[in-house]
């Protein structure tokens, strides 16, 4: 029988103490949602069911205690850090869900400069440890856009990227390993070890997780040398994508590793470089970090290779290091964006895909094309790639609309998630994944079956086989 939100309440008030379960209903309506429905939050008006609680975990037996409590009373939970998710992760499907927020658990444990590792609890801002790694002249490598507000927890549990992945990798590539509690309050551990062929590589079943399956309550991740002083930066401008990606490709083919490898397109370009872009440019920029050797022959092969497409104009690098010491996102710039949505009623949204090189250019156009034909009230429709891999890279796309003839709840369906579904269709039809890394949350469900084709089995049997009762983040990566 399931319980009543009262006996839900009381019950986590038995595990955690009073103070720390949380059920004013202003906190519990914000948090029904993620930014996937942030409109909802800017102007007030909420459509999800409301959760029961908040809790807040301080440790690793509480949270297990807690998924102990909720598999027996099949109660549903949405575990949660820095709230960052944009694509519905964090959004409430079903009524008296209970939030397990692991933001107070943000002990960093040890940066271990000898074999080049930090651990952290998940409720560490990645900021706060990149700062401590920095002290040491280190760095974790890894600078997602929100690395001033999201918390390794979620970085984790969403696959994270960062802006230096083309160096770095993604958090994939930075985990050593963790611990992670599962449905029923079993608590594992994933030992560190530089690599290990036991069998397979069971971090990928808790990495990119979404909280579907368990949840992560401390991460080690490794360090690299941090050399600012030899960062340089190339930019060039250029009338089409197709060239920009190809230039892209040369380089990743030749086997140089920038930090930062991008081309934006015109529209995403005006956003960013208009005080050197003309209105149709594209903009083709490099970052080389590292030892100092390194560097030097990183940026002379990128000159060499974007040499051989005489249609790029070089610009002044000072214009990209500029660009590039105003790239991330803390609470203001996020309070400032929700305020010009609230004045103006004009949304930007983004979603990216990768591909392969052959057919990105193709993505990249059929989908831009459509958003624009097909979607009403469109302000801008452009894009940039900025994540490049040997075999492909990702295609960021950046729109803008104003929200016309109906309410802020329903922006979602009349202009979003069409726009999703065209890029998700245009993607699959070519072969590409319809998430590059922000996760499937929410708003992706309705293609995670053809994303995942005839390996959509594994995904299905890895949910039953650790969460049978079914209570981890319901409707987030499986469809309801
Ligand atoms: C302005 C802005 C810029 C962004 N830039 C980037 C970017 O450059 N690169 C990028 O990859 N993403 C980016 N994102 C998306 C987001 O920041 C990432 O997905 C981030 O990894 C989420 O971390 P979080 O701590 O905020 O997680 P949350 O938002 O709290 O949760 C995200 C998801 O992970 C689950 N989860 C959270 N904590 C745990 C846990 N401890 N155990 C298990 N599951 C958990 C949640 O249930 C949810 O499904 C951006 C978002 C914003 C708002």
């Amino acid at each position: 029988m399931h319980l009543s939100r009262e006996a839900i309440v009381a019950g986590l008030e038995q595990i955690v103490g009073p103070d720390d379960v949380i059920t004013d209903e202003a906190v519990l309506t914000q948090s029904s949602i993620d930014n996937f429905r942030k409109l909802e939050n800017i102007f007030g008006v909420h459509t999800r069911p409301l959760p029961a609680a908040v809790v807040m975990a301080r440790s690793t037996e509480k949270v297990a205690e807690i998924l102990r409590f909720a598999d027996e009373h099949r109660v549903n939970v949405i575990p949660r850090t820095g709230a960052t998710a944009t694509e519905g992760g964090l959004e409430s499907a079903v009524a008296d869900s209970v939030i397990i927020d692991g933001s107070a658990m943000n002990q960093i444990l040890e940066i271990d400069a000898y074999n080049m590792q930090a651990s952290a609890q998940c409720g560490v801002p990645l900021q706060v440890l990149e700062d401590r790694a920095r002290e040491q002249g280190l760095t974790t490598g890894h600078s997602p856009q929100s690395k001033p507000v999201a918390h390794m927890g979620g970085l984790v549990a969403t696959r994270s990227i960062g802006q230096f992945s083309t160096l770095y990798g993604g958090i994939e590539d930075m985990v050593v390993g963790l611990e992670a509690v599962f449905p029923g309050g079993r608590v594992t551990r994933i030992k560190n070890v530089p690599r290990r062929a036991a069998g397979p590589d069971i971090r990928h079943v808790v990495i990119g997780n979404e909280g579907a399956l368990c949840f992560i309550t401390e991460v080690t991740v490794k360090l690299f040398p941090y050399f600012p002083e030899n960062n340089t930066f190339l930019g060039w401008t250029l009338k089409d994508m197709k060239t920009g990606f190809e230039v892209l490709r040369e380089v990743m083919v030749s086997g140089y590793k920038p930090s930062v490898a991008r081309v934006y397109d015109p529209g995403d370009a005006g956003l960013h470089f208009s005080h050197f872009a003309e209105a149709d440019d594209c903009v083709l920029l490099f970052m080389a970090e590292g030892p100092a050797g390194i560097v030097k022959a990183t940026a002379e092969g990128i000159e060499a290779i974007v040499a051989g497409h005489t249609e790029c104009t070089k610009v002044d690098s000072e214009y990209i290091s500029t660009w590039f010491n105003d790239l991330c996102w803390g609470p203001d710039k996020i309070t400032q964006e929700d305020e010009r949505i609230r004045q103006t009623h004009n949304v930007n949204r983004t979603t990216e895909i990768s591909a392969g090189w052959s057919c990105i250019n193709d993505i990249y156009q059929a989908a831009r094309a459509r958003i624009v034909s097909e979607i009403p009230d469109i302000t801008m429709a452009g894009g940039h790639s900025s994540h490049s891999y040997i075999n492909g890279t990702n295609m960021y796309f950046n729109y803008f609309y104003n929200i016309v003839g109906c309410g802020p709840e329903e922006e979602v369906t009349k202009y979003y998630l069409p726009i999703i579904g065209i890029i998700c269709e245009e993607t699959l039809r070519r072969g590409g994944s319809i998430v590059h890394h922000h996760g499937i949350g929410k708003a992706r469900t309705p293609w995670v079956k053809e994303e995942y084709g005839s390996s959509y089995c594994i995904l299905e049997t890895l949910k039953h086989a650790f969460d049978p009762n079914g209570i981890m983040n319901t409707g987030t990566i499986i469809p309801r």
